[in-house]
């Protein structure tokens, strides 16, 4: 059954960005459907624990903020858009207290904590480890008591209708997989990430790359695909999801020790324990590497630090310890790294703007340029906050179209339900080993010549929210190893073993990918010394 509807604005997502767009719109009286794959709540933000960083403390703190997330993004932070982040940070942090947002304070004055590569105490938290479900609770209930705003779970968007080149709305599944289409004047992507293109992950099973793929599928440009994060400390439990344990352990006094009993991070970096997220992570797997390549584990160390609860600091990581009869008190806790954040996306201007008339993008999803190479450890709900508000104000001067005249992408042909399990994991695997944490020619290419066989179980069969989110995350591995491949050397999440070195002579630019055929880009300036790479990917 396919139906057709229109409203002013389709929001594909319910997480920080998304929320806090839908809020702005609806302000100015416009009708604003939000789509969400699963119940309301289930996205990267509810899952965010250690805080989000803002400088709450007048200007100095406003330009130490800007100078720790370029310097963390190692010479790829688009300043402009940097600058934004920081300094319109504090207002909307501001807004989201006077909407009910509970972040923890003593004796009144809010509580700040610090995280790796930060050169001071700034990151708010809630509920000690809860921050961004604290967030999410407070402008759910906002967006909740706003009329004009519908908030729709356990809807899929599959594709983007376009007019003539113009994004005129979206696709979507519902749960009964009937199809719908709306229209919209503008469609704002703030689907979150991807994490689920790789099998260690502290994603959510919502994180699939979709809004990535659909607007790569319309002729969007996608940049930087080849920088993702990982996490350098995840629960590292047989048989357990790899749950996170946030940086602010760390930024507690938590040590990193190997099998020996080592505190080996002296050895890589004068931060310690707090340096880059990409250079914890890759000397944990350095120390996990056993003389014979095996892995025994590394160990998070706490049982130092007295002058805070553990309990009553972390109380979600403690309560989750210890379903597993771990600690923080008294055991080393078993960690090592997973996919966790990823820096690239659509491409988009300061106001969310993509390459693509009417479509918008904001939060994970997107590719603003604030986090470059690497991500500062909570700038990302920051992130999602900022130009969620800036995407919505763009978009209220969309004009309305009048009887959109839609060509429709052609349907999937339908055959038969599969269970495309078996075939998903061994594609996570393969991003795993090939283009993982440490990567090298012969590694990505083995991936992308594994890729045409991978694709097979997708031709012809049922259209579900498991065959969407299977093609979409073949298409989102492609674009990393083809971005990972293209980059000859290392600079911040992208390692390889084989360019170790930064160079800025050849590489000191961004990637940029797109459709064969697509047309040029209408609305983003091009730099010129952009990679862009044309592609069938
Ligand atoms: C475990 C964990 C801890 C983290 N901790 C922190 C932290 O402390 N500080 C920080 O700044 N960042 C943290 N992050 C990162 C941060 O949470 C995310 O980057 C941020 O929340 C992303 O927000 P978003 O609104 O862009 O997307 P999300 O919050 O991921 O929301 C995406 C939404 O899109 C929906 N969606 C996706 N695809 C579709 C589709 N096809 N159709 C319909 N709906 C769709 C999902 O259902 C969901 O509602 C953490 C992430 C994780 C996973």
């Amino acid at each position: 059954m396919t139906e057709e509807q229109q409203t002013d604005f389709v929001i594909v997502g319910a997480g920080i960005a998304g929320l806090r767009a839908a809020i702005g719109l609806a302000a100015d009286g416009a009708r604003v459907l939000v789509v969400t794959k699963e119940a309301l709540g289930e996205s990267n933000t509810n899952y965010a624990q250690g805080g989000i960083a803002v400088a709450m403390s007048g200007e100095e703190d406003v330009s130490l903020h800007l100078e720790d997330t370029v310097n963390a993004g190692d010479g790829l932070v688009n300043r402009e858009a940097a600058r934004v982040l920081v300094e319109e940070g504090p207002l909307r942090v501001e807004e989201l207290m006077l909407w009910g947002t509970a972040f923890d304070r003593e004796n009144g004055k809010l509580m700040l904590t610090r995280e790796g590569a930060h050169s001071r105490n700034r990151i708010l938290h809630a509920h000690g480890d809860a921050t961004g479900a604290e967030i999410g609770r407070a402008l759910l209930r906002h967006a909740r008591a706003m009329p004009n705003i519908t908030l729709r779970e356990w809807t899929t968007t599959i594709g983007l209708d376009l007019e003539d080149g113009v994004v005129a709305g979206v696709q979507l599944l519902d749960r009964d997989e009937s199809v719908r289409h709306v229209y919209a004047r503008a469609v704002l992507l703030a689907s979150g990430g991807a994490g689920q293109v790789y099998s260690d992950t502290t994603n959510p099973a919502v994180a699939t790359g979709d809004g990535i793929a659909m607007a790569w599928r319309a002729g969007a440009e996608i940049a930087d695909m080849e920088f993702y994060q990982f996490h350098p400390t995840a629960l590292s439990l047989p048989g357990v999801q790899r749950f996170l344990l946030s940086e602010a352990l760390r930024g507690e006094g938590a040590y990193l020790i190997n099998s020996g009993g080592e505190r080996f991070m002296e050895r890589y970096h004068p931060l310690l324990e707090l340096a880059p997220r990409d250079v914890v992570a890759r000397a944990i797997t350095r120390e996990g590497m056993g003389p014979n390549g095996e892995t025994p584990p590394v160990y998070l160390d706490m049982r130092h630090v007295t002058n805070i609860d553990p309990g009553k600091r972390f109380p979600g990581i403690s309560a989750f310890l210890a379903e597993h009869k771990l600690d923080l008190r008294r055991d080393l806790i078993p960690v090592r790294p997973a996919a966790h954040y990823l820096m690239g996306g659509v491409r988009t201007d300061v106001h969310g703007r993509t390459s693509l008339p009417r479509l918008y993008a904001a939060g994970e999803v997107a590719c603003t340029g604030v986090h470059g190479a690497n991500r500062l450890a909570s700038n990302s709900l920051l992130e999602g906050l900022v130009f969620g508000a800036r995407a919505a104000e763009a978009m209220a001067g969309v004009p309305a179209v009048p009887n959109p005249s839609v060509e429709r992408p052609k349907q999937v042909p339908v055959h038969h339900a599969r269970d495309f399990s078996e075939a998903l994991r061994e594609l996570q695997k393969l991003m795993w080993n090939n283009a993982g944490l440490l990567r090298d020619a012969e590694g990505l290419k083995a991936a992308a010549a594994e890729f045409p066989r991978l694709s097979r179980p997708w031709r012809g069969t049922y259209l579900t929210r498991a065959l969407v989110e299977y093609r979409n995350l073949q298409t989102v591995s492609r674009m990393i190893v083809q971005s990972a491949l293209g980059r000859e050397e290392s600079r911040g999440a992208h390692y390889r073993n084989d360019f170790p070195q930064r160079d800025d002579d050849r590489f000191a630019r961004h990637s940029i990918i797109q459709k064969d055929g697509a047309r040029p880009s209408s609305i983003l300036r091009m730099e010129e010394e952009d990679v862009v790479t044309s592609a069938a990917v």
